[in-house]
């Protein structure tokens, strides 16, 4: 199977973010008063999976209103965003870098989509997501839709970004995988499974995609970067950092396994953009 890593913009946020170990999670709502230098910029990835089935988009990145000349605009992102997610995230996105531009430099039309993932509903998810609404399907676990209730997610998931959308809701299930045995096995034939990784958001999904005896695990935000599972080290930007634990350790077993193609992290600096066959 073919994967593509999409770079479908970026976001210039405080290194907390990425590597929290030893903040307290009341930290995070202080994140957004972190000072323009003190920030690493993040990509903001998505992914494509060439499936028997049909082209499959894992998340959707930024939407183009966000920056409609492809250059930092603070008053298009507090049109998208509220103002402490707009200073929080400080999002980009370049010319050509929207979802439906790339996927349409592939030539591949939102309607061609057998379907889109969603593992989870933060905006750096889900704010394309209006640029392929046309797909076949869209999915997002149940759980994660549930929790959106939470005041937390209120402040961190803006619902016009998604409550409009036509989403499908699908319950995870009992299942061998992940830290708490959840998953969706989306064409029952074990290829594309979303894998329940709770900590950043409550119904958080990893994408474990097997091909034979080999497979690669789209991480989401359960980690930022392998520096993550490899020296233990939890996300700073979160809501329960026993299950972020919980989840790293899941990932820190899945790339020790010989059959690991990748462990691939949606901010991840060293991800390369381009095509992986496994
Ligand atoms: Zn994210």
């Amino acid at each position: 199977m073919k994967l593509h890593i999409l770079r479908c913009g970026s976001m210039r946020v405080s290194p907390d973010v990425p590597c929290g170990s030893g903040s307290e999670l009341g930290g995070a709502l202080r994140q957004h008063l972190t000072p323009t230098q003190k920030r690493v910029e993040l990509p903001v990835l998505c992914f494509l999976l060439e499936h028997p089935r049909g082209p499959i988009l894992v998340d959707t990145g930024w939407c183009r209103d966000i920056s409609p000349a492809g250059v930092y605009d603070q008053a298009a992102v507090r049109q998208v965003l509220p103002g402490r997610l707009a200073a929080f995230y400080r999002p980009v996105l370049p010319a050509g870098m929207a979802v439906h531009e790339q996927l349409a430099a592939l030539g591949i039309r939102a309607q061609d989509l057998a379907a889109v993932l969603l593992t989870h509903l933060d905006p750096d998810h889900v704010a394309g997501l209006k640029h392929v609404r046309a797909a076949r399907d869209v999915v997002l676990p149940e759980d994660e839709y549930f929790w959106s209730c939470r005041a937390v997610y209120k402040a961190r998931q803006p619902q016009s970004l998604w409550i409009d959308q036509p989403i499908r809701r699908v319950f995870y299930r009992g299942s061998p995988l992940g830290p708490n045995h959840w998953a969706i096995d989306l064409f029952g034939d074990e290829s594309v499974q979303m894998v329940n990784v709770p900590g950043h958001t409550d119904g958080q999904a990893a994408v474990l995609i097997q091909n034979g005896k080999r497979f690669v695990l789209l991480a989401a935000d359960a980690a930022f970067s392998p520096r993550n599972w490899r020296e233990d080290i939890t996300p700073g930007f979160g809501f329960d950092r026993e299950q972020q634990r919980k989840s790293l350790r899941w990932l820190r077993q899945m790339a020790e396994d010989p059959a690991c193609a990748g462990v691939l992290c949606s901010h991840d600096p060293e991800l390369t953009p381009g095509a992986m066959e496994f």
